[in-house]
């Protein structure tokens, strides 16, 4: 039998402690994953102001966070995921104790050199503090970057392996040089084969150069950042070290996403009972006050409202799908000008189209259920789990073929009656608009449309199976 391993998890959204997106269902979701495998694995995260909203319990260690050069002390609190997996949360309140995780939307907190490097170092120190020396340090996204670099000038961490996964590569955190002093780095780090990002200091640079192994939430996407097109200037680095770099499927939290037993929806169903979706679809149509008759679909989007997730498609699509007069859901938040647009058509169409425009967790899980459609036309998509999320409810994706949205959905066959959902390939908007014609036919047909829910529903991307991958690559990294 293998040894069982110890496992640092660092991440900077944990759900349901804190969290912007995908980052956070992942690290809530995979700890308890791979701890059913038989590992010691525990979770390191900030504790944010939204944390400490959240109903779980959380207790004080009682234990302070010195971080060298740093005249911020910490303190640790301790709370639990599913299965019993240990979190600790770093409490500093002059960094974490804000309304934003970030920044404020569309203007990052200027400081976030200060608070992440902080952060890299208060994760090593408390594994000290802890007495947990790690097999393998697992860091995740830019704001755990630096930890890979800091590791390799602490003997206390000289048997410790780190695999850095990249759920994406959009977000770099890069900083002025002059921040270099901050995060208490030496100068002969900054160098193009170093932390050294065109003349910036860069996290997620530190991450890709330093970690002994990378990952990357998808097959597809693990590809598509080694072109210069989705490589966002790391693609250099990126194939240079594409044999240690894996692309594994991020999974689903079902105790969390299944409409079989999700508390958040008016009405409970499966794919025994497919019918009692209607009610949630009614549901959706009393909250948002809808006019629609029985064939009128209803789309919806949840989603960061950012220029990767293909909202200016949309906008152009806007006319065609006024002309066909369906139903359009979107929950969303970010950027102004996609904010403003959506709250415009639904003030100038508000029998079939409303915006909700904030950050609602348990309305998406409404949304998700009464919707019959969901649109992903994002430009790039590292994995996206809200594709998934819709399988299982029986809302049918309509996304563009890229990332992770190419591995987890296939196309609708009319004549074979296989595949879960339609794809466009190039994102334009009549490539868009043809796909949500083919859905649109389909949708008019009931029992093939009800064939299609069902191919989507039996789909499992339970953790599991991409739990055992990252414990390969574990045991794999420990032998390099
Ligand atoms: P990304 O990580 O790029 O934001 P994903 O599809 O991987 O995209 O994950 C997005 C997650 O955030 C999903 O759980 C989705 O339901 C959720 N989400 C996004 N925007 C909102 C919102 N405004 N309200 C509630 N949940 C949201």
């Amino acid at each position: 039998m293998r040894r069982k391993l110890k496992i640092l998890f660092v991440s900077a959204e944990v759900h349901p402690f804190a969290k912007t997106g995908g980052l956070a269902d992942v690290s809530g979701a995979l700890p308890p994953a791979l701890k059913l495998l038989g590992h010691d694995i525990r979770v390191v995260t900030p504790k944010y102001f939204s944390t400490s909203k959240v109903g779980k319990k959380m207790r004080s260690i009682r234990m302070a966070l010195t971080v060298p050069g740093s005249k911020q002390k910490g303190t640790l609190f301790q709370s639990e995921l599913l299965d019993n997996v240990p979190i600790y949360l770093i409490k500093q309140d002059q960094y974490y104790n804000r309304k934003h995780i970030y920044g404020e939307p569309g203007a990052d907190y200027p400081d976030n050199v200060e608070r992440f490097s902080f952060f890299c170092r208060a994760v090593l120190e408390t594994a000290k503090k802890l007495d947990f020396r790690p097999d393998i340090i697992h860091c995740n996204d830019w704001h755990a970057g630096l930890i890979p670099v800091y590791l390799k000038f602490d003997s206390w961490f000289a048997k410790t392996k780190t695999v850095f996964s990249i759920h994406n590569l959009g977000y770099q955190g890069n900083f002025p040089y002059s921040s270099l002093k901050v995060t208490g780095l030496d100068e002969h780090l900054f160098h193009t084969e170093g932390i050294e990002f065109y003349g910036q200091l860069s996290f997620l640079k530190g991450g890709l150069m330093f970690a002994d192994t990378l990952t990357t939430v998808s097959p597809a996407y693990s590809q598509e950042i080694q072109t210069p097109k989705l490589g966002f200037g790391m693609e250099g680095i990126l194939q240079k070290r594409s044999d240690d770099l894996h692309g594994i499927l991020n999974g689903v939290d079902y105790t969390v996403w299944n409409p079989k037993i999700d508390s958040l929806i008016s009405v409970n169903y499966g794919p025994e009972s497919l019918s009692k979706k209607t009610q949630c679809r009614q549901d959706l149509i009393k909250m948002f006050c809808l006019q629609l008759d029985i064939k009128t679909p209803i789309l919806c989007m949840i989603t960061r409202l950012s220029e990767q997730k293909g909202i200016d498609l949309i906008m152009q699509a806007k006319e065609t799908l006024n002309a066909w007069k369906v139903s359009l859901l979107i929950l969303g938040t970010g950027e102004t000008k996609y904010e403003s647009f959506f709250k415009n058509w639904s003030q100038e169409c508000p029998d079939r189209i409303a915006a909700t425009l904030n950050f609602d967790e348990p309305l998406g899980h409404r949304i998700l259920a009464g919707s019959d459609m969901l649109i992903m036309p994002s430009r790039y998509e590292p994995c996206g789990l809200t594709q998934m999320y819709a399988l299982k409810y029986g809302t049918v994706p309509i996304v563009h073929e890229i990332g992770g949205l190419k591995n987890s959905i296939q196309e609708f066959n009319i004549y074979t009656g296989k595949g879960t959902g339609f794809k466009f390939k190039t994102p334009t908007k009549n490539n868009f608009l043809k796909s949500l014609q083919k859905a649109l036919s389909c949708f008019n047909q009931a029992k093939i449309w009800k064939n299609l829910m069902l191919n989507g529903m039996s789909k499992d991307y339970s953790w599991e199976s991409s739990a055992k991958r990252y414990s390969s690559l574990y045991y794999k990294t420990l032998r390099s």
